[in-house]
């Protein structure tokens, strides 16, 4: 599985192209200055720092902690190391997503544990948390607000945890297929100052067969039947992150996002916000999505 960060100094150049030249009719409402001025709030920054040593006492000395509010972040690497980590899958990824979508930021401390090795990743979720029969790649635990990585794995669900971490603070309720889609989306993808950008993945295949077999069902079943966990699990996944790839590359993400916060849970909500951001009926949207990913291609 290919779960790689691409960070780094192509993110400017692929939002210029990824927004092409056509501003949005109306410009969406940016996160309020006021608020990213003020931010982290002195309070967050206190519970961080104790965090933070209590982190320290838990864990040995084969650790490095780096406090970055609303995020204090461990690993068993050295300090050098971590902030590299850090900076690439947590700070920057996190900034894009405030800057692109998240208007409301963190008001609670976010622990990020980062091991290398499986047997560390292992031994430490058992011995802090009593977590066993543990995901491969790592998990997030909503209860603490804490991403537990195996970082050997590559850095895909760290940024994809990462979002489902932040996005509840901005819009609770959620649609699991929206929530997932985004999530997603971030497994593979670039970085730059401002955006993140998805690019194909893994999970690319099987929804390209599915699309060849006429076994997928449709775009609006997908964002209205509310069974996203269900037997259809997996190509929902793939489903719903190429849809917000097509969405991406149409320029139009942010919008989305903005369309299905204030949608409301209503039945036909989730239609109506899209066809509001994409200008388009959802058929039209489909189709075109569908034509995007048949031309998509993702190999090692
Ligand atoms: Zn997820």
């Amino acid at each position: 599985m290919a779960a790689a960060v691409l960070a780094g100094a192509i993110g400017a150049g692929l939002a210029a192209r990824e927004s092409g030249s056509q501003p949005a009719a109306t410009p969406p409402p940016r996160a309020s200055a006021s608020e990213a001025a003020t931010y982290p709030p002195s309070e967050l920054v206190r519970s961080c720092e104790s965090a933070g040593q209590a982190l320290r006492k838990r864990l040995d000395d084969d650790f490095a902690i780096l406090v970055r509010p609303p995020f204090v972040i461990a690993g068993n690497t050295t300090a050098g190391e971590l902030e590299q980590m850090a900076r690439w899958s947590v700070l920057r990824p996190a900034g894009a997503m405030w800057t692109s979508y998240f208007d409301k930021r963190p008001d609670k401390v976010i622990t990020v544990l980062l091991f290398k090795g499986d047997k560390a990743y292992r031994w430490w979720a058992g011995t802090l948390f009593g977590d066993k029969d543990l995901p491969h790649f790592g998990y997030y635990r909503n209860v603490d607000r804490t991403l537990v990585m195996n970082i050997d794995t590559g850095t895909g669900t760290l940024v994809h945890e990462l979002t489902h971490a932040l996005i509840v603070y901005d819009y609770p309720d959620v649609p699991t297929w929206f929530n997932e889609g985004l999530a997603s989306l971030h497994e593979q993808c670039t970085v730059g100052e401002r955006e993140i950008t998805g690019l194909p993945n893994w999970r690319l295949p099987a929804l390209q067969a599915a699309i060849a077999k006429g076994a997928l069902r449709s775009l609006r079943e997908l964002v209205s039947a509310r069974d996203f966990y269900g037997p259809g699990q997996g190509l929902n996944y793939a489903q719903a992150r190429y849809f917000c790839l097509y969405v991406q590359r149409a320029g139009k993400l942010p919008e989305l996002y903005r369309h299905m916060r204030s949608a409301g849970r209503a039945a036909g909500a989730d239609v109506k916000a899209i066809e509001a951001a994409l200008g388009k009926p959802i058929q039209t949207v489909e189709k075109e999505m569908i034509e995007l990913v048949k031309g998509l291609k993702f190999g090692r």
